[in-house]
């Protein structure tokens, strides 16, 4: 990305914030909507509009929709799409089995198809509330290929991932076309699969940006601030995947990558692999309410400065902030920006 705000630190988030209690319950990981019809894309809207409202008073430089239009970060995309079924589940391993046995997926039941825009509508809407950069966020293919049950088979996991490399490729020239500024591919299977990363996950991820010409973004975390996570990361003491993963995004055509280094044992020197590549640092814990001071954000961001510039660097959440509470959601974008402004007030 260019540096439209000169040599200075700013400040955004991963994608999702909690939803209301007028959408659904708190933390529900696949919204069980309360409201139906048309007094739930008033309710959705409505959402939005808050959150918008809150990324653009706590003074972050890139706002999103929160994700509150959608059940979750994946089905919302698959729900768009032809040949998905997401109300028949099934049970899989996912992310090679490190936060669960298994878990429930959709099955993918006929040849996937792109049968027009699935969020260029809420990404004009989102348009019309704000006149800040927006970014939009879509699940990458490897992710996507992790997270499904294919009952057709016939397709090897690449060819079938480079199928929705296509399909994605798609909305997000149709998301660009409705005025996205960031087009966010979110890839935690990145972190798992180290090696097909490199034989194949690359190059899927670079088919479904084929053609954009705004921001370009990958999202690679260990994972949401939930239980079954955090046990995992309490556990963890290998957490060289980035070591991996960082030099190949070097050498893309991927504009911003955003790592999570708040919660996890990353040694933020990673970053120096993607010199002159933004990126999004997550120096916000989203697996506790407990909302970070901007002094703590402000040293992160420092700590950082060693190994990047000013310029081409984000403060930024771990990963989604969906399961917090919405008091402490808010007050983690603040201290985002707040830390941000500390530091650029010493530059
Ligand atoms: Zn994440």
């Amino acid at each position: 990305m260019t540096n439209p705000s000169g040599n200075h630190v700013r400040a955004t988030i991963v994608g999702s914030l909690p939803k209301p209690s007028w959408l659904c319950g708190p933390g529900e990981m696949f919204a069980n909507w309360r409201l139906s019809g048309s007094a739930l894309n008033e309710g959705k809207e409505d959402a939005v509009r808050v959150w918008v409202a809150d990324q653009e008073k706590a003074g972050l430089d890139v706002v999103t929709d929160g994700e509150q239009r959608r059940r979750h970060y994946i089905w919302g995309f698959y729900e768009g799409l032809e040949g998905i079924d997401t109300v028949n589940l099934g049970k899989r391993m996912q992310r090679g089995g490190r936060y669960h046995k298994e878990i429930s997926a959709a099955r993918l039941v006929a040849q996937p198809e792109w049968r027009g825009p699935i969020f260029a509508d809420a990404m004009r809407a989102t348009r019309a509330m704000t006149g800040k950069p927006i970014k939009v966020t879509l699940p990458g293919p490897m992710t996507i290929v992790d997270s499904l049950i294919d009952t057709i088979g016939g397709r090897s996991e690449e060819q079938l991932a480079f199928r929705f490399a296509e399909l994605l490729n798609q909305e997000a020239l149709a998301l660009q076309q409705a005025g996205a500024s960031v087009i966010q591919f979110d890839e935690p299977a990145f972190n798992v699969y180290v090696d097909k990363v490199k034989d194949w996950g690359m190059a899927a991820l670079e088919r479904a940006t084929q053609g954009v010409t705004v921001t370009k973004a990958v999202h690679i975390c260990y994972g949401y601030g939930t239980e079954d996570v955090k046990r995992w990361k309490t556990a963890n003491t290998d957490w060289t995947h980035y070591d991996a993963t960082l030099p190949l995004l070097a050498k893309s055509s991927i504009d911003q990558v955003s790592i999570e280094t708040a919660a996890s044992g990353v040694d933020v020197s990673v970053i120096e692999a993607l010199r002159g590549k933004d990126v999004l640092l997550g120096v916000v814990d989203v697996g506790n309410d407990t909302v970070e001071t901007a002094e703590t954000v402000a040293g992160r961001l420092h700590a950082a400065l060693k190994y990047t510039d000013p310029g081409h660097l984000f403060a930024c959440t771990d990963c989604g902030m969906m399961p917090l509470s919405r008091q402490a959601a808010a007050g983690k974008l603040r201290a985002l920006a707040e830390g941000a402004a500390l530091v650029n007030a010493t530059m």
